[in-house]
């Protein structure tokens, strides 16, 4: 339903959490954000933002790579095991989405066959696990094992991603749900619609369908599912907050 995310060099945490709340409007049954610190840090839980600053009180909860959402249901109830950001089984990526994989069950099929096991009823989760084993059996960088997965994939998403073996970066895509990215001073900002993004810079990338960005705080690479490269196209939004 929401997303939102951060590379740069600020504490994500604040961030995540203020976007989760500007993102509220939306509706939603859980959230959850992900830290990067030395591995990756996700505390989800059912219910509002205010439920899960209180989940994640008393953690230390820094890292200057985050990523944030929340969830209204479509596969699996509303639950903390259902809630995102969800992890591999391996635990080699994390990520959100928005959306609706369509044919989850067939992938869930054939990952169960190689050995998968499942903590949620999200057809979200295999994704994520799609996306690890082909990392994983192909042993190929995370770029190419998530362009390899979305072409395999029916459906709908709006996806940030993080790889705990290429921790500062994250790779957004979108396909028909959308996602825009915010740039700012060696910072990006990235939100399911500019809200969580426009009282930091009123410069965006709209993402177009089947783009993926490959994201650290210094540099963006945008390109196609195909590996085709695509040149940003750097827009002045002016919304006011
Ligand atoms: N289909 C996913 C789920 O049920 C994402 C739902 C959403 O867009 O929030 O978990």
């Amino acid at each position: 339903c929401g997303i939102v995310a951060y590379v740069g060099d600020k504490m994500a945490y604040p961030i995540l959490i203020k976007g989760l709340q500007r993102l509220e409007y939306r509706g939603y049954d859980s959230a959850g954000i992900a830290l990067l610190n030395s591995g990756i840090h996700t505390y989800k839980c059912l219910g509002k933002v205010n439920d899960l600053e209180m989940h994640a009180k008393g953690e230390p909860l820094s890292g200057t790579i985050g990523m944030g959402h929340t969830r209204w249901a479509t596969h699996g109830e509303p639950s903390d095991a259902n809630a995102h950001p969800h992890t591999s089984m391996n635990g080699k990526f994390t990520l959100v989405h928005n959306g609706i994989i369509e044919n989850y069950a067939h992938l869930k099929k054939e990952l169960e066959l190689r050995g998968y096991q499942f903590r949620s009823d999200t057809d979200t989760e295999v994704l994520v696990n799609l996306i690890e084993n082909i990392y994983l059996e192909q042993n190929v960088c995370a770029e190419i094992a998530v362009r390899l997965a979305l072409s395999k994939v029916v459906g709908a998403y709006g996806l940030v991603i993080s790889c705990a073996d290429e921790q500062n970066q994250l790779i957004a895509a979108r396909k028909g749900s959308p996602l825009v990215i915010g740039v700012g001073d060696k910072e990006y900002y990235l939100g399911s619609d500019a809200s969580p993004i426009i009282e930091y810079t009123d410069r965006v990338i709209y993402l177009n369908d089947e783009d993926v960005a490959i994201i650290t705080k210094d540099d963006l690479v945008l390109k196609n599912i195909q590996n085709d490269a695509l040149k940003p196209k750097i827009q002045k939004i002016e919304l006011t907050i």
